[in-house]
């Protein structure tokens, strides 16, 4: 018998925590806050001292808040094992756990943990080159993990666990036109399948979203605008970039700005080709920070001169905003939006907030579901209303739904039960 308890993140956006337990097994896949929470019992996941001293290894699916920032919080409460992801994912987390505590300090509120439960974060890489292979935990679990086309190190993981096979999608897009999506191979159809439906039923393309943030972009650049992208550490930033670069002409001596921690996080990119649609953006990203590089490196985002672009955190145009001032700025941000950086961008300059795509659309969730067929399936990350919909419009196949909110489990035996 498998059990698998959704701690968040099931029937809301945010706060991603799947416990899986069967026999001595206790598991854990992402442990993530909801950000935008509107109660405090929201923000956290629904753990407990008994859970988190039991749980043996965290599968971390990405960097993102949604799916660590509750990490620390775990360990407070007495977990001591293993934290599973890719290298960058580790490398971003821990930024995310510094942006977190800065946050906190400058707002004056509290953590439920200390920087001593932060440290004592167990991170453990996977080897990234061994994408869709079998790897034994011990002798009742195995596990494998594949790219999942969100950010530079994102994975999805299946596991077979008391002869059952279970798939987490993580947050993944298969039309990334920067990062690539490997196919789940496995022997066997998933008995679940937990599915990341952020967008619900939302359908586009995003050669065609793409195409409309550049057109947006020109536009601005001949209006003599300083444009400002709003983009998260990882994922989003580097996809942008790579399509600026790619079909923006810079005048002579003009550059892209972006903040050290953003520079930082896409220069690795460079070493990592794999985990890009095409090879030769690699070398991009290679070349930040040698001379030839139209990368340049600014905290500020008023440094821009008008007519170039930008590329900062919410975090950052918050902090220094005398951009908001002058009256130069167009803002453009992808989603999710920040309401103070949107108020300071609407009182003297220009916004404009762009789809674009970082989670499965309709057309790609029935995709996977068609290719993995599992016998049963938990959309997650996503409000009810938006599932339902999704639900609705999705071809029934040979897949059965499960509507499940936070705080409900799902028994997998032979039988099942809900
Ligand atoms: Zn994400
Ligand atoms: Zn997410």
């Amino acid at each position: 018998m498998v059990k698998l308890s959704f701690l968040g993140g099931a029937g809301e956006y945010g706060r991603s925590c799947f416990l899986i337990e069967c026999g001595k097994n206790t598991l854990m896949v992402d442990c993530g806050i909801m950000k935008n929470a509107r109660n405090f019992n929201d923000i956290y996941p629904r753990l407990d001292r008994k859970t988190a001293e039991r749980v043996s290894h965290v599968f971390v699916t990405h960097s993102h808040e949604d799916h660590t920032l509750a990490l620390p919080y775990l360990v407070s409460l007495g977990f001591s094992g293993d934290v599973l992801a890719t290298a960058s994912s580790i490398d971003e987390t821990k930024e995310y756990f510094k942006e977190w505590r800065n946050k906190a300090e400058d707002k004056g509120s509290n953590l439920l943990y200390t920087l001593t439960d932060e440290s004592k974060v167990n991170f453990k890489a996977v080897d990234e080159q061994k994408t869709n292979e079998w790897i034994e935990l011990n002798n009742e679990v195995s596990f494998k993990y594949g790219r999942s086309g969100h950010t530079s190190g994102s994975v999805w993981y299946a596991f077979k666990i008391s002869g059952k096979t279970l798939f987490f999608s993580g947050d993944y897009s298969m039309e990334s036109t920067l990062f690539n999506y490997q196919y789940p191979e496995l022997t066997e159809a998933p008995e679940l399948a937990v599915m990341d439906a952020a967008y619900g039923d939302y359908n586009s393309r995003q050669e065609h979203l793409i195409e409309e943030i550049m057109n947006e972009l020109k536009e601005a650049l001949k209006r003599k605008k300083r444009v400002c992208f709003q983009v998260p550490l990882a994922g989003k930033s580097q996809e942008l970039l790579a399509a600026v670069c790619k079909r923006i002409e810079l005048n002579e001596g003009s550059f892209i700005y972006m903040e050290n921690k953003l520079k930082q996080a896409s220069k690795k990119l460079g070493d990592r080709p794999e985990w890009l649609t095409e090879r030769s953006a690699a070398s991009l990203f290679k070349k930040i920070g040698e001379a030839d590089s139209p990368i340049a490196e600014t905290e500020s985002p008023a440094d821009v001169p008008p007519g170039s672009i930008g590329f900062f955190t919410a975090e950052r145009l918050e902090e220094k905003d005398a951009w908001a001032a002058d009256g130069h700025t167009h803002l453009v941000t992808a989603g999710p939006e920040n309401e103070t950086v949107k108020k300071k961008a609407l009182e003297y300059g220009t916004y404009c907030k762009l789809p674009f795509n970082v989670h499965p659309t309709k057309d790609e969730t029935a995709a996977l579901l068609s290719y993995l067929k599992p016998a049963k399936t938990i959309f997650t990350h996503g409000e009810h209303e938006d599932v339902n919909r999704l639900i609705q419009t999705l071809e029934k196949g040979n897949t059965h739904y499960l509507n499940i909110k936070s705080g409900e489990s799902v028994t997998i035996t032979k039988s099942w039960g809900v």
